[in-house]
């Protein structure tokens, strides 16, 4: 894949079965390729990931695509974080991500 920023090319792995990614702008549809890429400012921010594959990337093999894992069970990633903020904690992750909206990666696969 390339990285227009950048200029850069990586090899990244996907599951199989992913879907292929959305044009940017188009509606995300959980292909993984963002992540798979380089970890979003959640990810450095609180995984203190800084290049690479973000290991809170999940594939939800139910729904065929992937997931944030920062967002479905962040206490899994976060040991600190106590079980009784998880779900106010998912909420922020779901805003600060924007889930579920328009991709917003130019990456070009
Ligand atoms: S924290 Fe979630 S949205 Fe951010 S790079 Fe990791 S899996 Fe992707
Ligand atoms: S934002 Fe784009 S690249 Fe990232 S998972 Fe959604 S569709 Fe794929």
């Amino acid at each position: 894949m390339t990285v227009p920023g950048n200029k850069s090319q990586r090899l990244i792995w996907l599951h199989v079965e992913a879907p292929a990614k959305p044009l940017t702008g188009q509606a995300c549809n959980g292909c993984g390729v963002c992540c798979a890429a380089e970890p979003c400012p959640v990810a450095r921010v609180f995984l203190w990931l800084w290049r690479g594959a973000c290991r809170a990337l999940i594939w939800v093999d139910a729904e065929q695509h992937y997931r944030c894992g920062m967002l479905l069970q962040p206490s899994s990633y976060l040991f600190i974080l106590p079980a009784s903020w998880q779900t106010g904690f998912s909420r922020l992750v779901a805003r600060w991500i924007a889930a579920g909206t328009v991709c917003d990666s130019d990456a070009e696969v």
